[in-house]
């Protein structure tokens, strides 16, 4: 093990912060600051609630490399419950949200995961749905955070044929007339950078960063994959792979990256280690509200080409990369 010294260590985290594009809302020197048990004074508080979900997007941000999650709850931010790292359980988990519900002190609401509005007893806490918790959080909360795509747009759960009539954050919202800010963070799953850099700007500024019309960050979503992607060049030569991992736009293996908006290639997943096409996969499109697709990807010799039966697909899908999608 090679050893290094606080000071690098604290550089390493520091890395994340400019990664997510955080560097003008939180200084080296603040972060030293804060290391040294100065901390920032408006650190928000967190209530965390999980829906109609796989918990992926709370894994997602405990894998986060360059920063310690314990460095992000606490230094950064006040994490006041989160079903997997609480140790409430129960009826302590009612009183702790009531109290907040009902108390003066401020905090952001965190959802992962959608509501299951048509089988509320699919997912409950301290018996009672989690549609009433919401509800009840988000109207007293300075800020509602959608964590994911099935949080943002219903993602794996609402997928047709499912009973549990999953609907996202901002429909609920709706449906309850409830007005509190929302700032959506799609991707399947969620990437702990955007997370990082939503956090610090509230806490530099006490509002959320700008949105755009689906009221994701503009920084991170205005822009599709395709139009920053690798492969670009191969998809103007017209040069398409017939398999996965061969070089050559993956367009013919149903690359949804011309109808996604993500920051992929310039933020990749695991400290920008890899992500789906550098990795020569096709984009899957996990941030899409169009995810999960019936079919997600084929092969190019899949035989359900030959017979037509994903022809609907690839049609619905041609017209939308020509522009006529999101
Ligand atoms: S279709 Fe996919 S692989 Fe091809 S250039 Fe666009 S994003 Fe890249
Ligand atoms: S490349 Fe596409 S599928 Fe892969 S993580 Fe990014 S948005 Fe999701």
């Amino acid at each position: 093990m090679i050893p290094f010294s606080r000071r690098e260590f604290l550089k390493k985290i520091y890395r994340v912060v400019v990664a997510a594009g955080a560097a003008p809302l939180l200084s080296f020197d603040e972060l030293l600051a804060a290391e040294s048990g100065e901390r920032p004074r408006q650190r928000p508080n967190l209530v965390w609630l999980q829906g109609a979900s796989c918990s992926g997007c709370s894994i997602s941000l405990l894998n986060i490399e360059q920063i310690t999650v314990l460095d992000l709850l606490t230094q950064f931010s006040r994490l006041l419950y989160h079903p997997n790292l609480a140790q409430a359980t129960g009826d302590q988990v009612g009183e702790l949200l009531s109290a907040l519900a009902d108390g003066d002190e401020p905090y952001i609401l965190v959802l992962e995961g959608g509501i299951p509005a048509a089988m509320p007893h699919a997912c409950m806490l301290d018996h009672q749905p989690l549609g009433k918790w919401v509800s009840r959080l988000a109207a007293g909360a300075s800020a509602c955070l959608a964590a994911g795509t099935c949080a943002v747009s219903g993602g794996v759960a609402a997928m047709p044929g499912t009973l549990t009539g999953v609907i996202s954050l901002a429909e609920h919202l709706a449906k309850e007339g409830i007005k509190t800010p929302l700032i959506n963070l799609p991707a399947c799953p969620m990437k702990p950078e955007h997370l990082v850099y939503t956090l610090l700007h509230f806490m530099r500024h006490q509002n959320l960063p700008e949105t755009d019309g689906r009221r994701r960050p503009s920084r991170f979503f205005s822009y599709t994959i395709h139009q920053r992607c690798p492969r670009y060049a191969f998809f103007q030569e017209q040069n398409f792979a017939r398999h996965i991992w061969e070089d050559g736009c993956l367009l013919e293996l149903g690359c949804q990256g011309p109808v996604t908006y993500n920051d992929c290639p310039s933020t990749g997943y695991n400290g920008n280690s890899n992500y789906c096409l550098r990795a020569g996969h096709p984009c899957i499109g996990c941030a899409s509200e169009l995810f999960p697709r019936p079919v997600i990807y084929h092969l190019y010799d899949d035989p359900r080409v030959r017979e037509g039966l994903l022809q609907g697909e690839t049609i619905t899908f041609n017209r939308k990369a020509q522009g006529d999608g999101e």
